[in-house]
């Protein structure tokens, strides 16, 4: 059994987000449990930054190694992947986004007849890698190492379709016919995502909440139709996280390592280190709430800075770490002005900052409007930070609610998206804190859960063996 897995992000090499997380992770327990893949990845100019070492293996593809055997392939084109930014820049998404990514799932397809590499299943991974599916039919159909290759459409998100004028149609090199027979073809313009839910042989996402969510009005973005459609052929399969990386034993990126034992010592003094980095008072009696996450109205930033001054009058502390939308950069820069001893905000991409926001915190902020998994709460978990979500998506399958009565509960949840219910959990959040024996029970109910990649890695496991043709 051997798949391919293609997507615009994978860890150590590129990431923007879970995507990346994902992308990195899932091959290697895959490997573990001994399904065989290899990677695609376009050859950004910060992979070879990085001082990744990559061999050619043609003009326009290298490669190299992770794990133990899982080879990696960069598609290579200067023009198209050479620049600072994955999907855009400070002025937007780049015009030729279309071209890039049509351009990458071309080249995955003539690397694999090239080289002759023996596939299974191709795994692909949202809108930039949506083509591959539709190219496998409607170009290379008649190839014989294609016959059997089934294909898998994994959407991280679907607000993110992978949209384009229809004038632009033609430089993908289809029939004309698939954008006029409503193939491609969305509200006139043309939907890249859209075209793989028809021609995948299977299409998943990210939880099975999400599954279900993406079949609504409220959550499917137009497309709830055509993914109602698909019945037995749309799942839900739970992201992991990779408990190599995101472990607090091991992380080199935090001050002090701690395990599940010394949490009571270990992690303060990573509290104390996150409270003197961002200038707030040093204090265990404080908690401190963290933030990672893209700065968009989907990840509640929207929520969180109507609710700011309203939990400045709370005894607590925020730290936020985001990139994203400008108004956001504006918003919470005026809110760390006003309040420079509560909040603080780093608008970096930051791997070090982050891993030292999941230890120094004691609770988690995810205000997120919708969910389709989220990794964060995931990570919180495990370095014994308690997440706040809002009740959607993968929190639902991954979060349970604190229950004072039943002494329950891994997290807080707020059930209803407005700024009192998001003000009150924090309330609750932090009345609990205070009562250390509580919070104590709290703690090491989010640290007792296993999130790690063996059990989804399992379930892909099955449904590529599913599809498999012997
Ligand atoms: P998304 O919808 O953005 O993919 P997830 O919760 O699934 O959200 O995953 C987000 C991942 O990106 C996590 O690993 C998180 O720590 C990381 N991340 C987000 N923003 C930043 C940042 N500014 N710096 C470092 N890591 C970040």
């Amino acid at each position: 059994m051997k798949i391919a897995m293609c997507s615009s992000e994978i860890v150590p090499f590129a990431k923007t987000g879970g995507l990346g997380d994902v992308c990195g992770a899932l091959p290697l327990a895959l490997e573990r449990i001994g399904v065989e893949a290899v990677l695609f990845l376009p050859k950004y100019r910060s992979i070879e930054d990085k001082g990744n070492a990559v061999e050619k293996v043609s003009s326009d593809v290298s490669k190299t190694t992770i794990g133990k055997n899982i080879d990696v392939y960069f598609i290579d084109n200067e023009k198209y992947f050479y620049r600072d930014g994955l999907y855009g820049d400070n002025n937007g998404d780049f015009h030729d986004n279309l071209e890039r990514f049509s351009f990458f799932c071309l080249k995955i397809l003539e690397t694999i007849k090239n080289l002759n590499i023996d596939i299974d299943v191709i795994h692909c991974h949202d809108w930039q890698t949506a083509l591959i599916p539709v190219y496998l039919k409607e170009r290379f159909g008649q190839c014989e190492i294609f016959k059997d290759i089934k294909t898998i459409q994994t959407i991280h998100n679907l607000a993110f379709q992978g949209i384009f004028d229809r004038r632009d149609f033609p430089k993908l090199g289809l029939r004309n016919e698939l954008f006029d027979h409503g193939l491609f073809e969305f509200y006139g313009s043309v939907n890249l995502l859209k075209g793989a839910i028809y021609y995948a042989d299977q299409v998943t996402t990210v939880s099975k909440q999400y599954a279900k969510e993406i079949k609504t009005r409220e959550f499917g973005f137009g497309l709830e139709h055509l993914l109602l459609s698909k019945g037995e052929k749309l799942i839900g399969i739970l992201n992991g996280l990779d408990y190599e990386i995101w472990d607090p034993q091991k992380d080199d990126l935090i001050n002090v390592k701690y395990s599940n034992e010394n949490i009571d010592s270990d992690k303060i003094d990573n509290k104390e280190w996150l409270q003197k980095e961002v200038g707030f008072k040093c204090s265990n009696e404080v908690p401190v709430f963290g933030l990672v996450g893209r700065l968009s109205h989907q990840k509640g930033i929207d929520l969180l800075t109507q609710a700011l001054d309203e939990l400045m009058t709370l005894d607590i502390q925020v730290v936020i770490q985001g990139v994203g939308e400008e108004r956001y950069y504006e918003k919470l820069s005026r809110f760390v002005e006003r309040y420079p001893q509560k909040i603080a905000a780093c608008f970096e991409f930051n791997e070090h900052l982050a891993h030292q926001i999941y230890a120094g915190s004691d609770m988690f902020l995810m205000p997120s409007i919708y969910e389709p998994c989220g990794l964060s709460q995931l990570i919180a978990f495990r370095y014994a930070t308690v997440p706040i979500v809002y009740k959607t998506g993968g929190f639902i399958d991954t979060v349970i609610p604190h229950d004072n009565k039943e002494g329950k509960g891994n997290g807080f949840i707020f059930d209803k998206y407005d700024r009192n219910s998001f003000v009150e959990i924090i309330k609750v959040a932090s009345e609990v804190y205070k009562d250390k024996q509580r919070f104590h029970k709290l703690v090491e109910q989010a640290i007792s859960v296993c999130f790690s990649w063996n059990k989804s890695a399992e379930e892909y496991k099955t449904l590529y063996e599913s599809l498999k043709v012997d």
